[in-house]
């Protein structure tokens, strides 16, 4: 008779104290992490503006500087982090050079500089000479001699147009036509405007494929297996001819050499330009390159805030700190919001906050040369992102102008991102949200997919199938690209003078992390993977006019997938609602835990061992590198190629490939369907 009061009063003590020890639903932590209270636009500015300090390409002693300094930073939040280094195959440029004869007369001769002119005021003049000289990563070492010839954008399709009048190429100039980077013939750039000057080049790499090219789908640890040069070119991811980017002064003057016939209409430049002509000649173009292979350091840097319930699951944010230049925009905004994503965090974890599961925050080196830093980790971490990855964050550049928000991802995180930007205000219109601006009169928003191998997202998605997404605030075509002229001065006059966008970018960055690393629930929706994939369906079907090509079996198994996305969902529902009822709270973790686990694994069921054909490394179905269109985002890249070959021979047997490939798509939607209902056949 007396103990049962006090039992009743202990009992009050004991739901009293746990009630004071989750006072703070994570909720209220996730408004408070995108408040303006928690956010530093002047912090972030300070972040860019040491990083950007020096030209910090991969590889370079100024690139290890920034490595450091990323550390520290992180380090002084209380992230444990830590270096994961790898011995990489880097070229640099050795000599150079580029001459112009027979224009406009035999006896002429334009010998062209190659330089980037400093420019009135620039801060950082007395460093410049510490970027390298312009120049394509991995590019054929050699001459070529011969009559120039006009290739529009080089595509595909441009290059077949040249085959038809007879041409064959033996060395490649890149330009920077003003019609893209100039304003379109204003006579105004930087440091005046954003435009890109007259003497500004495009640096870039024209390797293909992913990773360290002579350690292909294995990491480059010390002393390793490593393929030879010959072996790289063999595999068929480098040119074997040579190249070298000019600017846009450089290449009028070269434009203005080439007679014969004029150019489409599609091929020709700004209203100001000089009417294009395809060539061949008359001015012939000398071009001489030498390239210097070398076995370089790289620093990826790796933060990591433990998960206090499920540490083994994996949220993993990243962004690459190398730079052609000084990196402003592309990669180092990105950077300087990472840094802000773990100062909020910081602050968070102040207040009381642990997240659920493990964030990870990645900082990745040698980007720019060929994802070579995210690839080798993700090759050297292979099995155990495959089984603990929840999702992969991609920022790359984080900001590079005015124009607004854009994302690319897989489909079960639409609603996610769509939610997050719902919540954050537009930062060039706080009336509304970034939502709102972003959708406009549309219905509903463009979000782009991962199809090409633009950045560090490739090896999580394409090579171990990781959900992924990246996001970016600006136009992906700002004109100071891989150029000098991508510095602190540009960012601040032009691409962000408050920093708001990058504080917006590290909002939804940052909120779309703590939902997939708090939310009991893992939130994906694979409803509108489902939709997205109709859609891809629909496509493919337009494409192929062939009557005798079967697309049922893909049909057939996105049907499938449609009853396992809206049965997983349906499982979730009453597994909320029977939450604190009618299950004991392990069984409630557990059966939580095991439906969170399909979620988690139903993207890598798009993967195949095979891989796409010819390209083994990658291996997953439906987002991946096309022969045909390196930066393209379409879906099926492999039936894609299978097409494009198909309707070129017209022979039987190419087309029973075309048939094989649906066969093969159409078998891992059905493992993703089996995956996501968690059931044996
Ligand atoms: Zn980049």
């Amino acid at each position: 008779m007396i103990m049962k009061p006090c039992t009743f009063l202990l009992a009050i003590a004991t739901s009293y104290l746990l009630l004071l020890v989750n006072a703070t639903p994570k909720s209220t932590y996730h408004s408070l992490f995108i408040s303006n209270s928690l956010s530093d636009n002047a912090s972030i500015a300070n972040h860019l503006q040491i990083l950007t300090r020096r030209p910090h390409i991969a590889g370079s002693e100024a690139n290890a500087e920034a490595a450091v300094y990323v550390r520290s930073v992180l380090t002084s939040f209380n992230i444990p982090t830590h270096f994961a280094s790898y011995q990489v195959s880097l070229t640099l440029p050795l000599s150079r050079s580029l001459v112009l004869t027979n224009s406009p007369a035999p006896e002429t001769a334009t010998n062209f500089t190659l330089r980037q002119e400093i420019y009135k005021g620039d801060p950082y003049a007395d460093v410049a000479d510490q970027a390298v000289p312009t120049f394509h990563a991995y590019a054929k070492s050699g001459a070529a001699t011969g009559p120039v010839v006009y290739a529009n954008y080089g595509r595909e399709e441009d290059y077949l147009t040249l085959t038809q009048i007879g041409i064959n190429v033996s060395g490649v100039v890149i330009y920077s036509d003003r019609k893209d980077c100039g304003g379109a013939g204003k006579a105004r750039w930087f440091p005046d405007d954003k435009w890109l000057p007259p003497s500004g080049v495009q640096v870039g790499s024209v390797f293909l494929g992913k990773g360290d090219p002579t350690t292909p789908g294995w990491p480059s640890c010390g002393e390793c297996e490593r393929l030879t040069h010959d072996e790289v070119e063999k595999r068929g991811d480098v040119p074997l001819i040579p190249s070298l980017p000019v600017s846009g002064e450089d290449g009028d003057k070269i434009l203005k050499s080439i007679g014969g016939p004029v150019a489409k209409d599609d091929w020709q430049g700004s209203q100001d330009a000089p009417t294009y002509r395809v060539g061949p000649g008359p001015g012939i173009l000398h071009l001489n390159y030498t390239g210097q292979d070398i076995i370089a350091t790289i620093q990826n840097v790796i933060g990591v805030i433990e998960g206090e319930e499920e540490p083994d699951r994996f949220v993993i944010l990243g962004n690459h700190r190398d730079a052609w230049s000084y990196g402003a925009v592309d990669p180092n905004s990105g950077t300087a919001a990472l840094l802000e994503v773990a100062e909020r965090l910081r602050k968070l974890q102040k207040r009381g906050w642990k997240p659920r599961r493990t964030i990870i925050l990645c900082n990745w080196d040698a980007e720019e040369y060929g994802l070579i830093g995210s690839t080798e980790w993700v090759e050297e971490n292979r099995e155990i992102l495959a089984s603990r990855a929840v999702a992969y964050l991609n920022v790359d550049a984080a900001v590079g102008g005015p124009e607004g928000f854009q994302t690319s991802a897989t489909p079960q995180l639409d609603e996610l991102i769509k939610r997050a930007t719902q919540q954050i205000k537009d930062p060039d219109n706080s009336s509304q949200t970034i939502y709102d601006s972003w959708t406009g009169s549309s219905s509903s928003p463009v979000i782009g997919r991962l199809g090409g191998g633009g950045s560090d997202y490739a090896a999580f998605l394409q090579h171990v199938g990781i959900p992924a997404a990246g996001i970016f605030f600006g136009s992906t075509g700002y004109p100071v690209y891989h150029s000098l002229y991508d510095d602190f001065t540009w960012m601040q006059n032009f691409g962000d003078p408050m920093f708001q966008r990058h504080v917006a970018a590290a909002s939804v960055w940052g909120l779309v992390a703590l939902w997939l690393a708090d939310e009991e629930f893992i939130p994906f929706d694979y409803v509108s993977y489902v939709k997205e994939l109709q859609l891809s369906f629909k496509v493919l079907e337009n494409e192929i006019s062939n009557k005798d090509i079967n697309l049922t079996p893909i049909l057939t198994s996105i049907k499938e997938f449609e009853k396992a996305a809206i049965m997983i969902k349906n499982q979730r529902k009453k597994l909320e609602a029977s939450k604190g009822w009618t299950t004991k709270k392990e069984d409630h973790y557990f059966k939580v835990r095991e439906l969170n686990d399909r979620l988690m694994m139903a993207e890598r069921a798009f993967t195949d061992r095979d891989g796409l054909f010819g390209m083994s490394w990658y291996k997953h179905l439906i987002y991946g590198r096309s022969k045909h269109n390196g930066y393209g985002s379409q879906s099926f890249p492999g039936i894609d190629d299978a097409v494009i070959i198909a309707k070129d021979t017209k022979t039987v047997e190419s087309w029973l490939r075309v048939q094989h490939e649906v066969w093969r798509v159409s078998r891992v939607i059905k493992q993703v369907s089996l995956v996501l209902s968690g059931q044996l056949t």
